[in-house]
């Protein structure tokens, strides 16, 4: 089976006793005993009714928003951007602004077998994929051998951390930089400078810096791993503008590490249009979370997300998991979850599309198939 616990969506899983092959997060998502149930004002009705109420706020509502979208197949997407047209809803996603730039191509990308076969230098800014994406490092990243990495981690690669705390990924790596919280782009445009044989001037260790831009221009195949911290602490054309820096004196390739395990598939739904809203840095969206009187959640933990007082309005969840928005939710309508007992297709992180095949067997419907209901009767 694939696992849907995040974006590198492995292909390798074996589902038995232990679910073979699967990391602790994929494990716990597969295995996952945290199902909500269908609730009204906290209180467990039956589906019909769930469907019904949501239904009846989506169309009283005057400026609802649709949020989240990062953890639901694409067939999915699909009808919650029919739904979200048909009732004039905005539709907020987080951290989808760098796939934009890619599918723009104003940043160069590559693919994970890619990364596997070529990579020599490797950099993770603003995330820990030890403990997000667990087996990038064992799959692609760092120990694999590759085509041309043959030698192994210990003398083929460099892995290099930049984050504002030691995280697990930076015990690993051989160069680590720990910069304050909202320090990204200060260092960034630090290293810009070294990049261009200039003495930046900063507060960082000028010589560490100097020494980083002289390990990033000796790549042959260079991949700049980007985290969530770095996409929404960072203006999207100064990430541009390092890819083109690194791009003039070696070469390099830049991949998201956001959360969500189909987050690039709705990229490329809403790519281009002109109403779309993006949780990062400087981005807007066309209904605003905090004016909206209705969010529906879908596949997302807002509450986890955002504080509580910028939620106003009446929430809907569409999740397979009980999640902290849930327990406070008007409404839950629970989903079969992508991959385990739902079938369709996704995106992986580097755009191979891939499908996902129905698993086990549950009596849950799935998200696509209450998009479709809610979608009939509003
Ligand atoms: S790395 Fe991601 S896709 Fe792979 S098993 Fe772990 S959670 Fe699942």
């Amino acid at each position: 089976m694939i696992c849907t616990g995040c974006a590198l969506l492995c292909d390798d899983i074996e589902e038995n006793d232990c679910v073979k092959h699967a990391c602790r997060i994929g494990r716990a998502h597969i295995t996952s005993m945290q199902e909500t149930r269908p609730m009204v004002a906290q209180e467990i009705v039956g589906m019909d009714v769930a469907i019904k109420s949501a239904a009846d706020i989506l169309a009283d509502a005057e400026n609802p928003i649709f949020v989240g979208f990062g953890n639901c197949i694409t067939e999915t997407q699909e009808t919650g951007i029919t739904l979200a047209e048909k009732i004039g809803a905005g539709i907020q996603t987080f951290h989808t602004e760098i796939f934009d730039d890619i599918l723009d191509g104003a940043l160069k990308t590559c693919t994970l077998p890619e990364v596997r076969d070529y990579a020599d230098v490797v950099v993770f800014w603003g995330t820990d994929p030890m403990n997000t994406h667990p087996r990038l490092l064992s799959k692609y990243a760092y120990y694999p051998r590759g085509e041309k990495r043959q030698r192994g981690w210990e003398e083929d690669r460099t892995a290099i951390t930049i984050d504002i705390r030691e995280s697990y990924t930076a015990s690993i790596c051989r160069d680590t930089h720990i910069i304050p919280p909202h320090g990204h782009a200060d260092f960034m445009g630090a290293l810009m400078d070294a990049l261009r044989n200039k003495v930046p001037k900063t507060a960082y260790d000028k010589k560490r810096i100097l020494k980083l831009a002289g390990v990033l221009k000796k790549a042959e195949f260079g991949v700049l791993f980007a985290g969530a911290d770095l996409i929404r602490s960072v203006p999207r054309d100064m990430l541009i503008r390092l890819m083109e820096q690194l791009n003039s004196v070696s070469d390099f390739r830049i991949l998201p590490l956001v959360p969500g395990y189909n987050l690039r598939s709705i990229a490329a739904q809403l790519h281009g249009r002109p109403d779309r809203g993006d949780g990062g840095a400087g981005s807007g969206s066309g209904v605003d979370l905090q004016d909206s009187d209705c969010v529906l959640c879908l596949g997302f933990d807002l509450m986890n997300s955002l504080p509580a007082d910028r939620i106003n309005g009446k929430t809907i969840v569409i999740d397979p998991n009980e999640t902290l928005q849930s327990r406070y939710a008007d409404v839950v309508i629970p989903c079969a979850a992508g991959g385990v007992d739902c079938a369709g297709t996704a995106v992986r992180m580097d755009g191979i599309n891939v499908e996902l095949l129905q698993s086990r067997e549950s009596e849950r419907i799935s998200d696509q198939e209450i998009m479709r209901q809610l979608l009939e009767v509003v």
